[in-house]
């Protein structure tokens, strides 16, 4: 199929995107695809031809941005500029996109970026069709020929009394009748997954941002279904990629000059190895090993793990494997087993802890961070209690807390006892001023200690560079002299004061 760009002047696309490191490596495949089609990416919407927006559904704050940010930009819809909603929330609302944003013309979530390219040309070709044609639109018939290769595309043909002569009842639905005179020149297009889907986003085509550290999926979807929690909904099944491409994807990069991999999924260490024979089926923890053995790759991160799925064999893996970083995220969500259990997570307190004392008992000092929600409906004061003492008893690197935000189709939808807004706020204010305590306490053990950074930044401003440890700690370090190290590479530098959340230090020459 041929690319828009080759067929006039380049198109330019801008693309924010909001949420997790999974959006953030979507993009960049996203990015890399419409590159490849010819699109140039600019830096604002002023200056894009295409708007696109890489959305988050997790909590409600996250997905009302988008929306916000829409309804900020309406106005450029007058030049001619089209609007495109992709990801989870787009995945989420569906067309119903269309009546809270009638200038939107894409919804596409990303079991669908594969057909990006075609969903953009069928756009295109129907713009130029309604070029100088705006109160009445021409037949969509090219684009119908597009649709055809693309089965799980649906196009929102507004006039299909006009077009292709009754075809769009077998490739669309009509929506006319809800849009006014402007919007109805609008052509809509969706790409939505089936849950049910086995498609995953790999291509060549990804438009890295970083030129030293980069991430790679290794596992897609999310089949657990916890009840707060939107992402089955969103992201479709669990489907994992073949160890194979993985690795090929490893090796690819480290021959471009990465030195670190972050392998990501909703679960990683769900991670089931789909190809080859059954004895060469690599489990996560022999994955993370072998990405951690590709010549040239210094360091190799993963996130997110699940408790339940959490064996002793990944402590194993970074005891072995010199390259494999001293730290595991594994979200606990909750203290209390009996909110554990309402959030349908299917560890108890008890699992968690022996989980930790396994890194515990590793070899090397695994940093471990975690997830907390709180203001769980019925999380009452003593099971909210049981929380900051799971705190106590981790003594957690960091933590990334929540209050609760009743998210569309999820079972804890249904649950009585919603905490009041205001308390989900005091219980998250006192989480986190006792995790600050526990930092402040923690990060004192470093004092004096040297570390491994890599480089992630120079501050001119502070004369001041930006490193990270294997840990994923911040370390802000000084260079004696003056002359300090490239971005990208890796420094010794020895602890001298410590913050909540992060370190400072001196480069060790
Ligand atoms: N798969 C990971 C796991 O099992 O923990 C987490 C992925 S989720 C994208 C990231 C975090 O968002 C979760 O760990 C949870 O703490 C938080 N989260 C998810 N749904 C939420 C909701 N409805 N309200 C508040 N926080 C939520
Ligand atoms: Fe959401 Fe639970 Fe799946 Fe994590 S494991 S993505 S919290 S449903």
């Amino acid at each position: 199929m041929s690319g828009v760009a080759q067929r006039g002047p380049q198109k330019t696309f801008y693309l924010e995107t909001f949420g997790c490191q999974m959006n953030v490596h979507d993009s960049e495949k996203v990015v890399g695809t419409l590159v490849q089609q010819g699109y140039r990416q600019v830096e604002t919407v002023e200056q894009a031809d295409l708007i696109l927006y890489n959305t988050c559904s997790i909590r409600d704050k996250a997905e009302q941005k988008v929306f916000h940010r829409l309804a900020d930009y309406k106005k450029l819809q007058a030049q001619g500029k089209r609007f495109g909603v992709l990801g989870c929330v787009a995945q989420q609302e569906g067309e119903k996109i269309f009546e809270r944003a009638p200038h939107v013309s894409l919804v596409c979530g990303s079991a669908s970026y594969r057909r990006l390219p075609e969903m953009l040309v069928q756009l295109k070709n129907a713009q130029l069709e309604n070029v100088g044609a705006p109160s009445k639109p021409r037949s969509l018939r090219l684009g119908w020929e597009a649709m055809s290769l693309a089965p799980n595309l649906t196009v929102i043909d507004p006039h299909p009394a006009k077009t292709a002569q009754g075809r769009a009842a077998s490739v669309g639905e009509t929506r006319d009748s809800r849009l006014g005179t402007q919007d109805s020149q609008l052509v809509r297009i969706t790409g939505l997954d089936d849950r049910q889907t086995d498609e995953c986003f790999e291509t060549e085509f990804t438009a890295r941002n970083n030129p030293h550290r980069g991430y790679i999926t290794i596992i897609e979807g999310c089949d657990k279904f916890c009840a707060y929690c939107v992402v089955p909904f969103t992201r479709g099944k669990e489907r994992s990629r073949t160890s194979a491409s993985v690795l090929a994807e490893a090796r690819q990069m480290a021959d471009l000059g990465y030195t670190e991999i972050q392998l990501l999924g909703q679960n990683v260490n769900s991670y089931k190895d789909p190809a080859g024979k059954p004895a060469s089926r690599k489990s996560f923890a022999e994955l993370l090993a072998a990405v951690g053995e590709v010549t040239g790759i210094r360091r190799v991160r993963f996130t997110t793990s699940h408790p339940r799925d959490f064996g002793r064999d990944i402590v194993a893996a970074i005891d072995a494997v010199p390259a494999l970083c001293d730290h595991v995220h594994l979200p606990v969500q909750s203290g209390s087993d009996r909110v554990l259990g309402a959030m349908q997570r299917l560890y108890t307190r008890e699992q968690y802890l022996e989980r930790i004392a396994w890194m515990r008992a590793g070899r090397r000092e695994i940093a471990i961070t975690t997830d907390v929600i709180v203001g769980f409906p019925g999380e009452t004061e003593a099971e909210f209690a049981e929380t900051l003492t799971l705190l106590e008893e981790v003594r957690f690197d960091a933590i990334f807390s929540f209050k609760y935000s009743p998210r569309p189709n999820t079972p804890a939808l249904s649950l009585e006892d919603a905490i009041p807004d205001d308390e989900k706020a005091r219980r998250l204010d006192v989480l986190m001023a006792r995790q600050k305590e526990i930092q402040i306490a923690h990060n004192k053990n470093y004092l004096g200690s040297t570390s491994e950074v890599i480089v992630e930044a120079y501050n001119p401003g502070r004369n001041q560079w930006v490193g990270r440890s294997s840990q994923n700690k911040i370390v802000n370090f000084m260079a004696p002299g003056g002359a300090g190290p490239k971005v990208g590479a890796y420094a010794q530098v020895v602890v001298t004061a410590c913050f909540p959340n992060s370190l400072a230090g001196e480069l060790v020459v």
